[in-house]
Order: structure tokens, then sequence, then C-alpha cells
């Protein structure tokens, strides 16, 4: 069937309608932008113009929200980035005010950065050239390990008997802890959100079930996980450190072919095959 052929008057009269749509829509972008209007409230706005607007499009014009951060929302609230503003439900209205909210903390804080993987992959070598650097800070542990040769207290870790260690844990000082190769360790929790309140960005280096705790309790935090170019160069790395009993390297190689199949459940994956590179790599996911 062929669609009703227009009058000239109806396709004059459809031809404004679609530019007043089409201006409507430019100037509620640039409303939005400069922060005259409230990008929740496009919610309520009757115009059908507005209501078959996709929220890709809108919410890329919040300030503060780029393609990087619109992509994480959508990804994290499951809302399609195709969806009209007219067709969002009550629930999802909801879920992305939380991640409103969300990132309106983490721009005034600093952000909470995950840095794991397989012991010997190099995590401490990436994240002690940041030492020097005051835009990061680099949590320091507590553990029950001894220390190794050259090992300051209170400078790699904070060194502390099991008895210490267990009475931090029940006193609910720690953001995250797990045991390791027979030794426990944990990130105390006060150090860390004081340097997330300073807006330093704070840098956990920690093992797999210790990032798993923080992805948990901490939505906002980032998960980067180190591997190894190869599963020979992380052998012979940790044999030629030589910081370990056979029986430690062995605990180590056995858990480290478990974190390596756990990395799909991080944000990030930098491979370690040249220490400068992946400093580089870090500080450009932390920034972004
Ligand atoms: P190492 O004994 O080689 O210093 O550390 C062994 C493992 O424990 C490493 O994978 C290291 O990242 C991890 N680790 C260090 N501190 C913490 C911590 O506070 N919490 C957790 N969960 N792991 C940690």
């Amino acid at each position: 069937m062929q669609p009703p052929r227009l009058s000239r008057r109806s396709r004059r009269k459809a031809g404004e309608k679609a530019v007043r749509a089409r201006q409507e829509r430019a100037k509620v972008k640039e409303q939005i932008a400069s922060g005259e209007i409230f990008f929740f409230d496009l919610f309520k706005d009757e115009r059908k113009s507005i209501a078959r607007m996709k929220l890709m499009d809108l919410i890329q014009s919040v300030p503060g929200i780029g393609p990087n951060r619109a992509e994480i929302i959508f990804e994290r609230t499951k809302i399609s980035p195709s969806r009209r503003i007219g067709g969002v439900g009550h629930r999802q209205i909801e879920l992305l005010r939380q991640e409103f909210l969300l990132i309106k903390a983490s721009r005034q804080y600093g952000k909470l950065l995950v840095v794991s993987g397989p012991s010997g992959v190099g995590k401490s070598t990436i994240t002690n050239r940041l030492r020097g650097d005051d835009r990061f800070w680099i949590s320091i542990s507590a553990t029950t390990r001894a220390k190794r040769t050259g090992e300051v207290d209170g400078i790699d870790y904070h060194f502390v008997s099991e008895d210490k260690f267990n009475q931090m844990i029940t006193e609910n000082e720690f953001l995250e802890w797990a045991e390791f190769a027979g030794s426990k360790y944990g990130t105390p929790k006060k150090a860390v959100n004081e340097a997330l309140q300073n807006g330093k960005n704070v840098i956990l280096e920690i093992e797999l079930n210790g990032a798993r705790q923080v992805r948990k309790n901490t939505k906002t935090a980032i998960l980067i996980f180190v591997e190894p170019p190869s599963w020979e160069e992380l052998t012979n790395r940790l044999i030629n450190r030589g910081t370990e009993s056979e029986q430690s390297t062995q605990a180590r190689l056995d858990r480290a072919k478990e974190e390596l199949s756990a990395s799909s459940e991080f944000d990030y994956v930098v491979i370690n095959h040249q220490v400068e590179q992946s400093v580089a790599e870090l500080v450009s996911l932390a920034l972004r």
C-alpha cells in the first residue's frame, strides 16, 4: 500500500515541526551542559521531542560525563544507551541517580586504585615508582610475615604480631584483609580514608581475595590486574628474586595460577613487559 500523499501545506508543516524539534533538542543539551537545567528534570519534561531523545546523547551533555564515564554508567546500571528518555522507568532513574552521586563523590575525593596480580609479577616495583608523586598515596599494609632483608617497618609494611593483627581485625581496622602463603596481610582503613579525603589517588597493592573484598565494598574502586608476559617469566622472576624459601616459592606459584585465571574480574589488565611502560599505563588509568 502506498503511504498517503501529503499536500504541500502538510509537508511544509511537517518540515517546520521537525526543525522545531531539532532546535528544542539542541537547546536542551546546551542547558544541561551549562547547568541551567538539571538532567533529572528531563524525565518530567512532557515535550515529545525530548521524550524521544536517546539517553546516550543526553548523558554526555552533563558536565563531567564524557564517553568513558557514560560507558561505565550504562555498563553498571545495565540500561541500554539507546533507551529513550520517555522510556526510562522509575527504578532506572534511581540507579542513574546513584551513579551521579558516586561520580560527584569521586570528583572531590581521590580515586581508590587496586593493583593486584600474582606474586613476583612486579607490582611493588611498579607502585614504588609512584612514591614521590604527590598525586598518589601508596597504602602501607599490616602483615604478620617476617621482615625481609632491606625491608623497613612503617615503609614497606607495618610488621605486626599475630595477636596484634587479630586485634586489628576485631576492632574493624581493616578495609580488607587476607591470608597469603602462610601470613596475614591487611589494609588499614583509617589512613586510606584520610588520603582519599585529601584528594590523593590511593593505591592498594594487594592479592586477589583482598581485591575481591574491595570490589564488593567500594563500588568506585578501580581494579587493575598486572600480568606477567608469560608463565616462564613469572617463574624466573620469583625464583631469581631469591627472597623466598623453596616452600614459599612453591606456595606463591600455586597461588599465581589461581590469580591469573581471575584477571577477567578486573577493570583493566596491564601486561608488565617493562616497568616504565606499566607505570605510565597505571598513571593514565588513574587520571583518566
Ligand atoms: P609479599 O609477601 O610478597 O610482600 O606479599 C605477598 C602478597 O600479599 C602480594 O601479592 C601482595 O600484593 C599481597 N599483599 C600485600 N599487602 C596486602 C594487603 O594489605 N592485603 C592483601 N589482601 N594482600 C596484600
